[in-house]
């Protein structure tokens, strides 16, 4: 299990000195722009976001914008991470699901916000970016994070009902599986709109069942391929 204070994240030499440039990304980026939840500011400044990328990206890992990955995809601006992660509102003992796994930097951010005894399932539909992901998070100790290859826009039915859904690609609209697998009350987190650009939709599921859907940020986000998504 990771412990952030007793059990430090696994960093080689030459990676030690990240804190210092990722608290400038934080304060910069983050604080700023509005971005106020100590504890997604503290899981922000803790996730070593460089050790998710290959080494020629490493020098610009905390900069302003997202970045190329594997295969086409990318890892996620900063900035549209923590809007993610403090609209989401994990807490701790949660069980979350989050479709697109890409690196898996959001999702060492959710299984931190998710100690200490909640889970997260990620989906991601690419198999390199899974097997990297799977081994970026290996080196965190992350072992409250299930990494699945498939369709996530079909859910995890088996690992549901989920407290919290994040979808980290854009969406032509929220995948009715995913609405369905969401716990009563529970919120989704999801980039909706066409293939060019989206806007941040949370939907909270309330204890009866009904949803309520709330618009915020612009983005754009590479797009959601499946069943329930584009074609690809
Ligand atoms: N949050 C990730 C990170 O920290 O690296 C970046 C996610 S990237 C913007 C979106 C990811 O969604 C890509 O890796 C892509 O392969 C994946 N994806 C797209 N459609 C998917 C689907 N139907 N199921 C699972 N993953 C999907």
């Amino acid at each position: 299990m990771i412990n952030w204070q007793n059990d430090p994240p696994r960093l080689l030499a030459d990676e030690q000195d990240f804190g210092r440039v990722a608290e400038h990304m934080v304060q910069s980026q983050l604080a700023a722009r509005g971005i106020a939840d100590p504890r997604v500011l503290r899981a922000m400044r803790c996730a070593p976001r460089h050790a998710f990328l290959g080494p020629a990206l490493f020098r610009r890992a905390y900069d302003d914008c997202a970045l190329a990955s594997l295969n086409n995809q990318t890892i996620s601006q900063p900035y549209m991470v923590a809007v993610m992660t403090e609209l989401l509102d994990v807490q701790p003992g949660m069980s979350v699901l989050e479709v697109g796994t890409g690196t898996g930097y959001q999702t060492l951010i959710l299984a931190m916000l998710a100690l200490p005894d909640g889970r997260v399932t990620s989906i991601e539909r690419d198999d390199d970016l899974a097997d990297l992901a799977r081994a970026n998070l290996d080196r965190f100790n992350a072992d409250n994070v299930t990494v699945l290859v498939g369709d996530g826009t079909l859910g995890a039915p088996d690992a549901g009902p989920f407290d919290r859904v994040l979808v980290t690609a854009a969406a032509p609209d929220a995948p009715r599986a995913l609405l369905d697998q969401l716990a009563a009350p529970g919120r989704m987190v999801i980039p909706v709109g066409d293939r060019d650009s989206q806007s941040l939709i949370t939907i909270d599921k309330r204890d009866d069942g009904t949803f309520r859907r709330a618009m915020s940020t612009p983005c754009r986000f590479v797009p959601l391929i499946g069943e329930q998504g584009w074609d690809a």
